[in-house]
């Protein structure tokens, strides 16, 4: 039965996620292991979400809001936009999902940077899409141009991710504004903005004044990486409520669950504790290129709560040797670049332990 699978699917190989803490624990006999591997905020989540648990658990015989009403409304006002234009997704990856399968018909073409967010590939191979890779320059930069010309009649779909994954790097607002408006009718843009809260970069452009402006974008963001809810799965799209509604038609009716609702709520109001999780990323972010440089590793600038490093050996040997000594960060052979690592940011102590396990390992 198995061979009467739709052919489009055969080629995905089950997402392979980093190694867990307890694992890399159990199988190298280790106490004290650090985790930079996923982007998470090691801060973990505002106090104000712990509150709420206690009340959201006391209903978990009740299904949830399946409209998902107070958290967009509370979006909506966070951002100004109507909440018609606000969808909430079980995580942004199931956005990415939910809007290959209102876009994607077999054989439309899917533009995607390269290397980026692998979810985009996954998400047009389910539909049976073509995903067409656009590749970085060699600084890690979008070349609009290359972009614009890999646009054809067939084009559903334009992803940028921006600050990008594993690379950290950003599209300048002027280049990005620019982009959008010479984007061909029949083409939606797909903006995702995963990492939009920690970036510090003065010429930075976001979705939201595209959005006002008419433009046929859909902006993803998401609770999992600087408010820190990575295990409740929220993510949400705000575009024109058009669009929203197209996407909200294979939509589950309670893709989002009642406790991840409530803390995402409580998480978006502590403006503290946001701003807390922005210092200690900065902070990091510092350490960490003074850190690496010194080991004679080269950091590509980045915009996000993660850096992809430049090492001198292969990676997958660095990779092995720092898990080996506890420290768990992300092989960037896993997406094409065999001399680079990706490393997430951490507290002052977990990105010194990484230092200085790699300064170990390159002894
Ligand atoms: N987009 C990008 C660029 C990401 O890096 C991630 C998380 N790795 C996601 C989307 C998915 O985030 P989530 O599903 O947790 O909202």
């Amino acid at each position: 039965i198995g061979s009467r699978a739709r052919p489009a699917i055969m080629g995905i190989e089950p997402y392979v996620p980093g190694k867990p803490i307890e694992e890399v624990q159990r199988e190298f006999g280790l106490k004290d292991v650090v985790k930079l591997a996923s982007n998470e905020n090691p801060l973990g989540p505002s106090p104000k979400v712990q509150e709420v648990l206690v009340q959201a658990a006391a209903n978990l015989h009740r299904y949830p809001d399946g409209g998902a009403v107070m958290l967009r409304r509370a979006l909506a006002e966070f951002y100004g936009v109507p909440e018609a234009g606000v969808l909430m997704g079980n995580g942004s990856d199931e956005l990415i999902k939910l809007i290959a399968e209102s876009f994607v018909e077999p054989g439309d073409e899917v533009i995607v940077p390269s290397p980026s967010f692998s979810e985009y590939w996954f998400a047009t191979q389910v539909m049976a899409g073509r995903t067409v890779a656009v590749p970085l320059d060699e600084r890690f930069q979008y070349n609009p141009e290359r972009i614009l010309e890999a646009v054809t009649a067939r084009t559903k779909l334009m992803y940028l991710c921006t600050p990008n994954n594993p690379t950290g790097t950003y599209i300048p607002e002027k280049t990005l504004t620019d982009l959008v408006r010479r984007v061909p009718d029949h083409v939606l843009v797909v903006l995702d903005e995963a990492y939009h809260e920690y970036v510090e970069a003065e010429d930075y452009g976001h979705g939201l004044p595209l959005l006002r402006e008419g433009a046929p974008v859909v902006v993803l963001r998401t609770f999992s990486k600087l408010y820190a809810l990575a295990a409740l799965r929220v993510g949400y799209a705000l575009a024109d409520p058009e669009i929203i509604q197209v996407i909200n038609r294979v939509r589950e009716p309670f893709n989002v669950n009642a406790v991840a609702q409530a803390a995402a709520v409580a998480a978006l109001g502590d403006e503290e504790h946001r701003r807390k999780s922005f210092e200690v990323n900065r902070a990091g972010k510092r350490q960490l290129y003074e850190g690496l440089e010194a080991l004679g590793c080269r950091c590509v600038p980045t915009e996000a709560n993660f850096i992809l490093v430049e090492v001198p050996h292969s990676s997958t040997a660095v990779f092995e040797s720092l898990l080996r000594r506890g420290v768990i960060v992300r092989d960037g052979a896993a997406f094409g670049l065999p001399r680079y690592l990706r490393i997430s940011i951490g507290t002052e102590a977990d990105n010194a332990r990484l230092l200085e396990e790699m300064a170990e390992v390159f002894r």
